[in-house]
């Protein structure tokens, strides 16, 4: 009955919502990978996980290849089993990206069906802690944007009643960055959350500078200042500021997370559940920084972190990026600052077949 019969993976490209810049980079487009699951009972289950313009046919080839050719025939219930078969039969690619995000893709879908069997929804399945959580905004902060820009854009989410904004950092000038976060802070007042995001640009001293630099702004956090390998340089930089460190979106296991925290390098956790591997390692990671007091705010994604962030008692915020608007018949509901998990069974996500259809590349 519910024994694995099908398992499809297919690649869309799914053009950026708006243009989005940082320290580093720019999301391209969303490679988007679907995995569809199916069992002997008739039940499917849809899973996915993304890339921001690069490697999306690596994945691809890694779940056609190896990863989905082993889910025939078995129960689909086990979804811890199924994800450590799948991990140890990819030992000589993990940890590594490339292997997390197509992991992701078959564990979304294994609890996309787990939910649906159950009539429950994702939140609710995952542990139920509570239906809203608060959203902040990203979308008005990113760095090719003016001063006056990152203002409109600040107050505007203000006004929508969300309850902080991130920008991102990283101008060759320190004094432009910091007058950035001044001007927004100006507009705002004082009680309104404003994250800045460095995007692993910086160096350890020269992050311990600007962090100094920014102090008077009220930051709520300073997100991916050094590059993710340099775990001593986060718990320095952790030593030397009052400003919490956020890291989490470009760690690609569990052990990963506990290394950063066992240290005291992470003071917010922002695991994504496509880059940790999907919802199994997701909700450890989220338990390991419990027990270390700490809270997660994971890494986009809202449409699926909402239910997630809501299932967890640490939960503190999730991202507002909307980005699947184009293939989704759902929307996130947000209500007064607030994102409310779906309470469909399932991970509540509506997709577009037709929309999906349109932009499938393999
Ligand atoms: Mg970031």
């Amino acid at each position: 009955m519910t024994t694995i019969t099908r398992a499809e993976a297919r690649l869309i490209d799914l053009e950026v919502e708006t243009v989005r810049t940082d320290a580093v980079q720019s999301f391209l487009k969303q490679e988007t990978l679907f995995v569809e699951v199916e069992t002997s009972d008739g039940l499917t289950g849809t899973g996915y996980s993304y890339t921001i313009g690069t490697g999306g046919g690596a994945v691809l080839s890694m779940l056609r290849e190896h990863l989905l050719p082993r889910l025939a025939g078995r129960d689909s219930r086990e979804v811890e089993a199924i994800w450590q078969d799948l991990h140890w039969s990819t030992h000589a690619t993990v940890v590594g990206a490339i292997t997390s995000l197509a992991l992701a893709a078959v564990d979304t879908a294994l609890w996309d069906l787990r939910a649906r069997r159950a009539g429950q929804p994702l939140w609710q399945l995952a542990g139920g802690f509570r239906r809203e959580v608060p959203i902040y905004d990203t979308e008005g902060g990113w760095l090719h944007l003016s001063t006056e820009s990152l203002v409109e854009g600040a107050v505007d989410s203000q006004r929508r009643g969300l309850r902080g904004v991130k920008l991102k950092v990283g101008k060759p000038s320190i004094t432009e960055d910091r007058q950035r976060l001044l001007a927004v802070r100006e507009a705002i007042g004082p009680d309104m959350h404003i994250m800045v995001d460095a995007n692993q640009s910086m160096t350890a001293a020269e992050a311990v500078r600007r962090a100094a630099a920014f102090e008077d702004a009220g930051l709520y956090w300073f997100e991916e200042p050094l590059p993710a390998d340099d775990v001593s340089g986060h718990a320095r930089l952790a030593a030397s500021t009052s400003i919490p460190v956020a890291v989490g979106e470009s760690l690609y296991s569990i052990g990963q997370f506990r290394d950063y925290l066992h240290r005291d390098a992470a003071g917010i956790v922002q695991v994504d559940v496509a880059r940790v591997g999907g919802i199994t390692p997701w909700l450890k990671v989220a338990h390991l920084a419990e027990a270390y007091n700490v809270a997660v705010c994971p890494h986009f994604l809202m449409e699926l972190h909402v239910s997630l962030v809501a299932a967890v008692p640490n939960g503190a915020y999730v991202e507002h990026i909307p980005q699947l608007r184009a293939i989704t018949r759902s929307q996130l509901q947000i209500s007064d600052g607030f994102a409310i998990a779906p309470d469909t069974p399932g991970l509540g996500i509506e997709w577009d077949p037709d929309a999906i259809d349109d932009r499938r590349v393999a």
